[in-house]
């Protein structure tokens, strides 16, 4: 009897705490979210200690009288929502009326502010809970909130800050994710009294973003901006190029109606427009800014309102996805070449990733000079000691180093060569470009597979004598449960005697791949991936692996006719320029840096 109380509010208030302020960059977020949702033009946070010693935050927005003042550290008390119906279509970024009762009740906070009606501001100190009365002082327009001591009387919270350096990173973290879309504010933030951010308005989310991350955007270019506005979702992206990809999704931002956000429907959406352009194990840069009517989905479902629930999540990932893959496939993301030079060879600050791609290129250069400098020199013979001799024709001498077959050459209308039986070397209008031909075609040949499936099922054809083969259950259950996929891409297997299955028909695109063993590959995925994986994931999974398997093998000859084929496929294909497996498949050098390396400017 008598156990059950009902907790005083300052109990109610340090509970709440515990959810919504986690660390110094929790009530950094909600002091900056407050001074924006108050209309804030200009906001100045300063922090000393990490955050632990003082977090102050100065806005110019609306302020508050003497009894919002006063109202405002209580618990549930916010200016933001009055009735239900207020909680479906919240445009503010805060609503619950939880902040600043919570930070108050965990620190000594002094709060000043003054509305604009007013020519006197008002003043207030909460010492963890214990307020004092609201007086007259002086102040500006908006509002100063300082907090000082954070988790001074609750020692078990304080022990788990961490070193400052740790705390103004996440305090850092959590200020970019305010700033990046509140791109019409002016924003500082300093530590210690040093500045670490000032940014000024701008109207360019791009500006933006790298006045944030200028180590991670070195160049404009390394975004590409994309945008779309249908069925009542209007998406504005910046996309990361492939060469500024990072080992984790750290850099993937997500926010809807300016509110930072993790969705896995979108972070799925992102992955899957980078699908193939990536290698594996690296993610894209990604600044993604949704904007969609606050009635389409819930914020009340996380206390730090970082996870929405969509009320048509498929269309959110439809959308998205959409717009990033057209955008991405239509950009020409081929690598331009840099040629390795001095000032390159002495740059101390390029990242392991640059320094390995630079390799690549000069080693791709070496290997196609090399291969080209033995032919030359058998046709201009520049050796001084051979110089100014008029030379006889030899007869011997011309059959031993009888050029080779003219087909082998390029043929002046034929501005390309294939080199090494593995790379073909193409002429274009400012410089020339090298190609890898397994990639470009694995490439070109799943991007047709897609696009085909996206549509219907893959045009087949029946195999005049059907290929048997031998599987075990686990096998044979693979194939009667994916008989849906089999059919979509146009495989008909039939039972042919105790645990044998025979092929029927076969994709007309695979043509160049044995059947058995394409099926055989696919049916060992099937069993090895199980019933749980993403069907979309597994789809792209079975046509990458086509893809290369399909397409012309690294060390293959090709017929000048070949060559031409792939050569006016790919321009058709322009646009995408990675295999599915994420390696580039293009590399171009211009002229002008040929011209720069050989000194001729
Ligand atoms: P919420 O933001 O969820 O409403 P808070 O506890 O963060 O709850 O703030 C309570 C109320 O105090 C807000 O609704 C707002 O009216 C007022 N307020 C807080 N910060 C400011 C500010 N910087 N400028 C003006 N009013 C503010
Ligand atoms: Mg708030």
């Amino acid at each position: 009897m008598g156990r059950i109380v009902q907790l005083d509010r300052n109990m109610v208030n340090l509970i709440a705490a515990g959810e919504v302020i986690e660390r110094p960059a929790s009530v950094v977020k909600e002091l900056v979210e407050n001074s924006i949702d108050a209309g804030a033009t200009k906001i100045t946070v300063s922090v000393e200690d990490g955050g632990r010693k003082l977090i102050s935050i100065v806005d110019d927005g609306s302020g508050m009288d003497a009894e919002d003042l006063a109202n405002a550290f209580e618990s549930h008390a916010t200016s933001k929502v009055k009735q239900v119906e207020d909680l479906h279509k919240i445009s503010t970024l805060g609503f619950r009326g939880e902040a600043l009762a919570s930070i108050a009740s965990v620190a000594r906070v002094r709060a000043v502010s003054r509305t604009r009606e007013s020519d006197q501001a008002h003043c207030l100190e909460i010492d963890c809970g214990d307020k004092g009365p609201v007086s007259p002082c002086s102040g500006d327009v908006g509002t100063t909130i300082q907090v000082r001591d954070l988790f001074y009387k609750t020692p078990a919270r304080r022990k788990f800050l961490r070193t400052a350096n740790t705390e103004i990173g996440h305090i850092s973290e959590q200020f970019a994710r305010i700033a990046l879309p509140q791109v019409h504010l002016d924003l500082t933030l300093t530590h210690n009294s040093r500045e670490l951010y000032r940014l000024p308005k701008t109207d360019s989310l791009k500006e933006r973003v790298m006045q944030l991350f200028p180590m991670l955007i070195s160049q404009p270019s390394d975004l590409i901006e994309t945008q779309s506005d249908e069925k009542s979702i209007r998406i504005r992206a910046l996309l990361g190029r492939p060469s500024v990809s990072r080992t984790s999704n750290q850099f993937q931002y997500t926010f809807l109606n300016g509110r930072f956000i993790r969705d896995k429907f979108i972070s799925h959406a992102i992955k899957e427009a980078y699908r193939g352009l990536l290698e594996a194990n690296r993610f894209p840069v990604v600044f993604l800014f949704i904007a969609m009517p606050f009635d389409d989905y819930d914020v009340n479902v996380h206390p730090t309102k970082i996870e929405v629930r969509f009320y048509n999540a498929n269309l959110v990932h439809s959308q998205v996805l959409g717009v990033l893959r057209e955008q991405l496939l239509g950009t020409d993301l081929n690598l331009p070449a840099q040629l390795p030079t001095e000032v390159h060879a002495g740059a101390g600050d390029e990242t392991a990733n640059q320094k390995v791609r630079r390799q690549q290129i000069a080693d791709a250069m070496a290997e196609f000079f090399q291969k080209h400098r033995p032919a030359q020199q058998r046709q201009f013979d520049l050796r001084p000691e051979s110089r100014g001799e008029r030379r006889e024709p030899d007869p011997k001498r011309t059959t031993a180093e009888k050029p080779p077959p003219i087909s082998a050459l390029p043929l002046p209308e034929n501005r390309y060569i294939q080199i090494h039986d593995s790379y073909i070397v193409e002429q274009t209008e400012d410089g020339f470009v090298i190609i890898d031909q397994h990639a470009l075609h694995e490439r070109m040949l799943y991007e047709t597979l897609q696009r085909r499936l996206r549509r219907e099922s893959l045009e087949s054809q029946r195999l005049l004598l059907p290929e048997s083969f031998e599987v075990t259950d686990a096998q044979a259950g693979a194939i009667e449960g994916h008989a849906d996929l089999l059919a979509q891409l146009g495989i008909e297997l039939t039972p042919f005697g105790p645990r044998m299955y025979a092929v029927q028909t076969f994709p007309t695109l695979l043509a160049s791949v044995p059947p058995v063993e394409f099926v055989q590959d696919l049916i060992d995925m099937l069993v090895e991936r199980g019933d749980d994986v993403a069907k979309q994931d597994l789809f792209n999974d079975i046509l990458s692996m086509a893809a290369c398997k399909a397409a012309i093998k690294a060390g293959q000859r090709l017929t000048n006719s070949e060559i031409e084929e792939l050569l006016a496929e790919r321009k058709r294909f322009e646009s995408t320029s990675r295999c599915p497996h994420g390696r580039p498949t293009t590399i171009r050098f211009s002229l002008s840096e040929l011209e720069k390396q050989f000194k001729r400017t």
